[in-house]
């Protein structure tokens, strides 16, 4: 069974066009200056309207993480066991993703890590990797 690909929606799509070109693109609020992650219609700190996408450095540095042995949804079988992991974006945003190139030893708080994108046909999906692997 292959991976799901992902649907965008009204509020998304910008966040997957972004991803198809290796990039992540975050919301930034033009009226607190808020950014954000998962994409909303409005800033989820100042509820304003006037959000503007524009593309992230795609560095962040790990939160926490998790050794997923099990796998959670059809089509991932051939990946566990991998590490689940909390990235916490330069711009300030916390994305949930997965850990690539990297024992789970190997793992620490704080740990920088930058995206990387795996092509899915219709799409690419961030994934992250440790700075220099
Ligand atoms: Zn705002």
């Amino acid at each position: 069974m292959s991976k799901p690909i992902p649907k965008p929606t009204p509020e998304t799509a910008p966040f997957w066009a972004g991803c198809a070109e290796d990039e992540l693109r975050l919301q930034h609020c033009n009226n607190c200056g808020h950014v954000q992650f998962p994409p909303r219609k409005l800033c989820s700190s100042c509820f304003s309207e006037d959000v503007t996408w524009r593309t992230a450095s795609g560095r962040g540095t790990v939160r926490s993480w998790s050794v997923v042995t099990l796998p959670g949804a059809p089509g991932f079988e051939e990946e566990v066991p991998y590490i689940a992991a909390l990235v916490r974006l330069e711009e300030g945003p916390t994305m949930l993703s997965v850990l690539r190139n990297c024992d789970a030893e190997a793992v620490d708080f704080d740990m920088p890590v930058s995206a990387i994108f795996e092509d899915r046909g219709e799409t690419k999906v961030p994934y992250f990797i440790p700075d220099g692997a």
